[in-house]
């Protein structure tokens, strides 16, 4: 078992789990929410409602360890949830963070100031090689980063980058064109190297 710093720390931990896709960000999300439930801490896991790949209150990783998770539409409701149930939480687990808005950071610091301890994890960037949403200012808030790395689809090596691919019809690409969330898996997107990536569409 990794070591789980919220199992020790005497104030509540905000730790960040990124990486691009298939690097194991939901995996481990997973593994720390049920490290916490063994330990008989409280938790609430959130998921917002842009991430249609997953059927409701459930996130579910490419390995298909699957969880339950409440969906909400903005960082609000995890605010007005946590508020109703402020006693009776120890651990809050937020998967595809970097969907949210930038109000995400106000909210974890708050309940973080409320001894609540954050496991949140998403991608650091998007396919252009940006800062992907309110992760750049995430992780600058972070007690604790942990980055993960897949496996280059192109040469093997290690993935730090999300290759966007082609889209064959054109419905596909005006969505591509006129946003940056563009939800997609295997088909559509593939972790790369830097060598291999390359921020136009491949
Ligand atoms: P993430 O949430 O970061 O997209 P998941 O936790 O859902 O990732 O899935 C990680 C799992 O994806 C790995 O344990 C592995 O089984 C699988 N996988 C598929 N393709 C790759 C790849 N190219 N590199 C690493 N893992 C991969
Ligand atoms: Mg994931
Ligand atoms: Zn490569």
């Amino acid at each position: 078992m990794e070591y789980n710093c919220f199992l020790h720390s005497k104030c509540a931990v905000v730790e960040v789990i990124c990486g691009p896709m298939f690097s194991g960000k939901t995996e481990k999300l997973i593994r720390r929410m049920m490290v916490a439930k063994i330990a008989c801490k409280k938790i609430l896991l959130f998921k917002p409602v842009i991430d249609n790949r997953c059927v409701a209150d459930k996130i579910i990783s490419h390995s298909k360890q699957s969880m339950f998770a409440k969906t909400v539409k903005s960082s609000k409701d995890i605010e007005n949830i946590c508020k109703k149930n402020m006693y009776d939480i120890d651990v809050i687990g937020i998967d595809e963070v970097q969907f949210f808005d930038f109000n995400i950071i106000n909210i974890i610091k708050k309940l973080s100031s409320m001894n609540i301890n954050i496991v949140a994890s998403g991608l650091d960037q998007d396919y252009l090689g940006n800062s992907f949403g309110p992760m750049g200012e995430l992780l600058a808030i972070a007690d604790k980063v942990s980055k993960q790395y897949a496996v280059c689809i192109s040469c093997g090596s290690t993935a730090t980058k999300t290759q966007r691919l082609v889209c064959k019809n054109y419905k596909e690409k005006k969505k591509r064109n006129t946003n940056n969330i563009f939800i997609g898996s295997k088909k559509n997107y593939e972790p790369r190297c830097k060598l291999c990536y390359n921020n136009k569409y491949d």
